[in-house]
């Protein structure tokens, strides 16, 4: 059986894990983590309930730079439930990395403190897609250093008519990153956008029943 151990997570991170309860890896978190952490693109494709947001934390958490103040990971995320959701498991395991910052960027919040944050530079980036275009618009966030992208839950956001906007915000982020793709279905649609957005990415399908 695979360990967190054996993916190559650092002892702070492990230590993080450990704490939560969190012993082994997802077949999802065990297939996409060495991929993600050697920087390739990758699509991940795992029905809802089976790990996915760990499978791009982790990852994200062991390669950003914490001296660097400029963000560097962007998750885009359909809904401000999920955005919230992944902030809080990221906030959980910040403790990793000391000077991580993060900030998450949703509808219906206060955008005076979302762009107080900003200012201060937050690394970690976690938003849905319109008020993402809507800082990108007010120049309160620039995505010129981000090296690693998730679009989380593609299928949502495209069955939420969100894809236009993703592409938006997609061609605002230089080309040389990492992009990573999770979704529980591939929708015709959603291989396009694959396609058009990433490099050579490796497939990752993991049928399992959720937790
Ligand atoms: P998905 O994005 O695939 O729908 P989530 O990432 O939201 O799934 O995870 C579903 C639940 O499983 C969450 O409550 C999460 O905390 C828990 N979980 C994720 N990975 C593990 C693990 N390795 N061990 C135990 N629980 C886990
Ligand atoms: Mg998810």
């Amino acid at each position: 059986m695979t360990t967190f151990e054996n993916l190559g997570l650092s002892p702070a991170l492990l230590r993080r894990l450990q704490e939560q309860g969190i012993a082994n890896p997802t077949p999802v978190q065990a297939a996409a983590i060495p991929v993600l952490m050697a920087g390739e693109d990758a699509i991940v494709q795992a029905q809802t309930g089976t790990g996915k947001t760990l499978a791009f934390l982790l990852p994200i958490l062991e390669n950003i730079r914490v001296d660097k103040p400029e963000a560097q990971a962007l998750i885009i995320t359909p809904t401000r439930e999920l955005a919230l959701q992944i902030t809080a498991e990221a906030r959980k395991l910040a403790a990793a990395r000391e000077g991580l910052s993060l900030l998450a960027a949703y509808g219906g919040q206060d955008v005076e403190r979302q762009l107080r944050k900003l200012k201060g530079g937050a690394q970690l980036v976690i938003g849905t897609p319109g008020r993402l275009l809507d800082h990108l618009r007010r120049g309160s966030l620039t995505l010129g250093a981000v090296r690693m992208l998730v679009l989380d839950e593609a299928d949502q956001m495209l069955h939420m008519g969100f894809l236009a906007e993703v592409e938006e915000i997609i061609l605002q982020v230089p080309r040389s990153r990492q992009t990573m793709l999770f979704s529980a279905t591939m929708p015709d649609r959603v291989k396009r956008l694959a396609r058009t957005y990433m490099d050579r990415p490796q497939d990752i399908r993991v049928a399992e029943t959720p937790r």
